[in-house]
């Protein structure tokens, strides 16, 4: 077989989402847009529905979808988007709920779906989703009217602490929602670890269960383990792969690695010091990545495994990330389709 294995360990994604909990004393939801960050949605919520976790987001309502088909009735599913055209029967038939947006989504939710469940997303100044303060203080007796179960919020610099960003919207946040007897949220992974001024009700975080920055103290969740099909020795001056950009200095064995960009491992990432392990041993990847080959210096192996790992304790998504001069999020929702995919947990 000459495909990768990536193996998703859901444990590891428990932990992570039990460790984010016990630092609030609200409850904690789970993101879970972009098929679980490209670890299959349903998998994943399912396996924090077993460890106690009772709401999800999506992105779309199209998510929502195929996530309530995979859990059943009972978990909330909240929906970031909003109440599109043409979201109606999917929001009813799949009892999702939509973070409306704006007061043209208001409107339409009102209209089309009275009584069905709703929150409403405020913008506090990323100016990306949601109602901004003037719009917000013109709608909010007609919202708050028809019971909103969430109020809600998202920063735009809380992957860096020190930001002064993050203690404006914190305040902007609380200027468009105090007084009003209903549940809040406003933190995602970042604005967990701000502190308890940003938990509110609920915490919604993302990448930290995935064992991504900004949560350092995260499991890694993912494991890629790339099959070697091929090992030759070179001479000095002897080159390898496209454009013949690196050159043996020494007598050196080089294996050939199935997976490529086209599996979300970015050309950025070529002589930037990523690695793959045999074991414990790095193996550093030279040469150019191509489309579905990595070429590997095993030069340090007295024997040349079957696997070398790309992903692994020692070197997680954030590593890559960095290489690449990208974030953790884009690898994990990047990693291919090709891959064997193996859920442990
Ligand atoms: C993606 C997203 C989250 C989760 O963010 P993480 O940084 O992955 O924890 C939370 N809230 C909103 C609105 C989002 O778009």
């Amino acid at each position: 077989m000459s495909t990768a294995r990536l193996t998703i360990n859901l444990d590891a994604l428990v932990t992570n989402w039990r460790n984010l909990n016990a630092m609030t004393n609200c409850e904690t939801a789970a993101v879970v847009k972009a098929n679980g960050y490209g670890l299959d949605a349903g998998r994943v919520a399912k396996a924090l529905a077993t460890a106690g976790a009772r709401n999800f987001f999506v992105a779309a309502a199209e998510e929502g979808v195929a996530l309530r088909r995979a859990l059943g009735p009972g978990p909330g599913i909240s929906v970031f988007s909003g109440h599109m055209e043409g979201d109606t029967k999917l929001l009813k038939e799949f009892q999702l709920t939509p973070m409306l947006n704006s007061l043209d989504q208001m409107l339409r939710h009102f209209e089309a779906l009275p009584g069905h469940a709703f929150g409403v997303q405020l913008d506090s100044g990323m100016n990306r989703l949601g109602m901004e303060p003037a719009e917000w203080a013109a709608v909010r007796d007609i919202a708050l009217g028809q019971s909103p179960v969430l109020l809600m919020s998202h920063l735009a610099c809380s992957d860096e602490p020190g930001h002064a960003m993050n203690a404006q919207q914190l305040r902007t946040f609380v200027d468009m929602t105090n007084g009003f007897e209903v549940p809040r949220s406003l933190a995602a992974t970042g604005g967990m670890l701000l502190g308890r001024d940003y938990h509110f009700d609920l915490c919604r975080p993302g990448i930290g269960l995935y064992g991504g920055a900004p949560y350092g103290d995260a499991v890694p969740v993912v494991q890629l383990d790339l099959p070697v099909i091929q090992v030759r020795d070179l001479d000095p001056g002897e080159s390898v792969g496209y454009g013949n950009t690196w050159v043996a200095k020494a007598p050196t064995r080089i294996a050939t690695v199935a997976a490529g960009y086209a599996d979300g491992l970015h050309r950025a990432m070529m002589n930037t010091g990523v690695t793959t392990y045999a074991g414990e041993t790095p193996c550093p990847v030279v040469g150019r990545i191509s489309m579905d080959l990595i070429t590997v210096d095993v030069t340090a192996l007295e024997e040349v495994p079957s696997h070398l790992t790309l992903l692994n304790e020692a070197q997680t998504v954030d590593h890559l990330a960095d290489a690449a001069g990208t974030i953790g999020y884009e690898i994990l929702t990047s990693l291919g389709h090709r891959y064997a995919r193996t859920y442990q947990g």
